[in-house]
């Protein structure tokens, strides 16, 4: 049996503002197909830890590993993760499609168009916004967007995904529904 290295494995890592400690020497590691949710009070450093992961923070202490290999300095755009902010950060004045093709499209490697037009199909398929393609995104509902902002990272196939408070700006009902369908979406 082969022993697979941790997806990502956090050791020690610290990070201060000025006068405020947001990380505190935080040791962490998750497995291959693991879904690991970090539970804490507003300010606790849920937030700074993602991005600190993902590398649009430096941390001032310790090491971050991704599938074994040590990314502490390593940028963000090159580390294989995605990401799905808070507010979504979706382009306001393109369509749903060209939201979720635009990071295939300007990646380092982008594939040829015909791939890009196959890929971006089938994620709206999987997160389930076929028929919405040309809608512009004040055109849809906020159930909808948080869709368009996973399908958005799922397009570029990351080895890990980041989800900062991704039922936060959902009402109860679709708050339960997208959990669902968020476990669906990582089975699969
Ligand atoms: P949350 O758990 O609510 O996501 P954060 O990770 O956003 O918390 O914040 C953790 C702490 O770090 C808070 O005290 C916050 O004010 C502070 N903090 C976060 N980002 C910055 C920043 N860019 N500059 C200064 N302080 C920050
Ligand atoms: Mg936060």
């Amino acid at each position: 049996m082969s022993v697979t290295a941790p997806v990502f494995r956090l050791d020690g890592v610290g990070k201060r503002y000025g006068e405020t400690t947001a990380l505190d020497g935080v040791t962490l590691a998750a497995d291959a197909n693991e879904y690991m949710s970090l539970i804490g009070p507003s300010g606790s450093g849920k937030t700074v830890l993602l991005r600190t992961i993902a590398g649009f923070e430096a941390p001032d202490s310790g090491t971050i590993e991704v599938m074994g290999r040590d990314v502490t300095h390593v940028p963000a755009h090159q580390r294989g993760i995605g990401f799905v902010f808070q507010n979504f950060a979706l382009f306001p004045h393109m369509t749903v499609y060209d939201n979720v093709a635009f990071g295939l499209a300007n990646g380092d490697a982008p594939p040829e168009r015909g791939t890009i037009v196959r890929r971006v199909n089938d994620i709206l398929k999987l997160v389930g916004l076929s028929g919405l393609e040309n809608r512009g995104i004040h055109q849809i509902s906020g159930g909808q967007k948080q869709r368009v902002a996973l399908a958005r990272t799922l397009v570029t196939e990351p080895k890990l995904i980041l989800l900062d408070e991704p039922l936060g700006a959902l009402d109860a009902n679709l708050r339960a529904r997208m959990r669902n369908e968020l476990r669906a979406i990582r089975e699969r």
